[in-house]
């Protein structure tokens, strides 16, 4: 449930009129709801009340700093996937030692910064990196807390650029081995084993997928308990699917009895990383109409491109059309697309949609997840601004990019001048 809503024909985010947003500060731009991602951290932490747990927002969903802020506020972690993110984290004030830090290429000044700042665990993907993380613990005169990430070869049923949790994946180390590693890891004396994490996929609608993932790790956890290898946290890392069109995901509500009725035998504090579930259907990409173009097929040119919103030219996704100020009347069938000079920007495909006109606002939902961080400046735009209401009022969190924006940092060498 989200706060975006028709008041008299008229889009509304919360209280406030996207119109008169808009008016304000341009467009394109993103825009999300306070109450809308306070909701759904809220229903995600209590649905998992009776057990000891930590949520840890996944940060590369949305990782605008009032966002993190706000999470963070409400008492929850981070899961950070970069040094970049850490940096983000740190910055927004999470407590280090309710950070996780994943990834299967973290570097050795990642690794270094992760370790000075104190994070509560590195989820290790490789036997190089974790004979890497215990050689710079030694250097710092530190002791590395660490986990590994384990793959439980499980087909989530979802797109396959986001299923991690199969065997033919870059992620995780092959579950059958983890046993032998985690012998080795408690013999290297500059590391602290802290639990076993895992990580299947994003955008699961079952929760079946979920519930077997975490039978195979109990089972790996309880093993490890029998050979005194202490596994005081289970990751299960995020994944929980949302309604973009006609999904029917779990509510939170239902992925946590699953969860708990597995787990109950498993005593341990359980880390969450949930990303798309909590942000997604918290934020639109509002977007103006410039030109239509009608013929054997018709377009809606609009201001937003591909570099803005990347989700439907790279995974096919679909992402629901509003208009912001309702039309009624006919529909016709059109693509939605942006100014970037590639066939494959688009925001939607031959798509029943009204009689757009120049000038029209439209309002691309459930852009709240893999929207703004996916985002990238090809063809020289400048990133677009994020917007922030709550109670009534709205706050720019971050400003669009300038033309000078575009160029920092580049540089002509000399030779070029002459
Ligand atoms: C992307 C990612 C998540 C978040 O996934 P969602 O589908 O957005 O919930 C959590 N953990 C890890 C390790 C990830 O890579």
């Amino acid at each position: 449930m989200h706060f975006f809503q028709h008041k008299d024909g008229l889009l509304h985010c919360e209280e406030v009129m996207v119109e008169e947003i808009a008016r304000e500060v341009g467009t394109p731009f993103y825009l999300y709801s306070y109450r809308t991602l306070v909701r759904h951290f809220r229903a995600f932490d209590s649905a998992f009340k009776e057990l000891p747990h930590l949520v840890c927002y996944s940060a590369k969903a949305n990782s605008n700093l009032a966002v993190l802020k706000t999470f963070i506020n409400l008492g929850g972690g981070v899961d950070v996937v970069s040094g970049g993110e850490l940096f983000r984290a740190l910055r927004a004030g999470a407590d280090p030692s309710k950070i996780v830090y994943s990834g299967v290429g973290k570097s050795e000044e990642e690794i270094r910064y992760a370790l000075n700042e104190g994070v509560l665990m590195l989820n290790v993907e490789s036997y190089q990196e974790l004979h890497l993380i215990d050689g710079i613990a030694s250097k710092l005169g530190t002791k590395a807390p660490i986990s590994f990430r384990v793959n439980p070869d499980i087909d989530p049923q979802t797109h396959p650029y986001i299923a991690t949790g199969v065997k033919q994946t870059k992620f995780g180390i092959d579950i059958d081995r983890a046993l032998g590693w985690y012998r080795d890891a408690k013999e290297l004396p500059h590391l602290e084993i802290r639990g076993v994490s895992c990580h299947i996929g994003s955008q699961l609608t079952e929760v079946g997928p979920f519930v077997e993932a975490l039978r195979r790790v109990k089972e790996l956890a309880l093993q490890l308990r029998g050979e005194g290898i202490e596994v005081e946290y289970v990751d299960l890392g995020g994944g929980l699917g949302i309604t973009y069109h006609q999904e029917e995901p779990p509510h939170p509500q239902e992925y946590a009895q699953a969860i708990i009725e597995e787990g109950k035998d498993l005593p341990c504090t359980y880390i969450f990383e949930p990303g798309r579930v909590i942000v997604g259907n918290a934020g639109i990409l509002v977007t103006r109409v410039l030109y239509t173009k009608e013929g054997e097929k018709n377009f809606v040119v609009v201001d937003a491109a591909m570099n803005d919103l990347v989700r439907p030219t790279l995974y096919g996704a679909y992402q629901e059309i509003a208009s912001v100020s309702e039309k009624g009347g006919d529909e016709k069938v059109a693509d939605m697309v942006g100014p970037i000079c590639e066939s494959g920007d688009f925001l939607a495909r031959d798509r029943l949609m009204p009689y757009f006109e120049p000038g029209d606002l439209v309002a691309v939902m459930s852009a709240g997840a893999y929207g703004f961080s996916m985002s990238s400046n090809y063809n020289s735009r400048p990133r677009v601004s994020e917007v922030l209401v709550r109670d009534g009022a709205f706050y720019l969190i971050r400003e669009r990019e300038s033309y000078e924006d575009l160029i920092q940092g580049e540089k002509i060498p000399p030779f070029l001048d002459e």
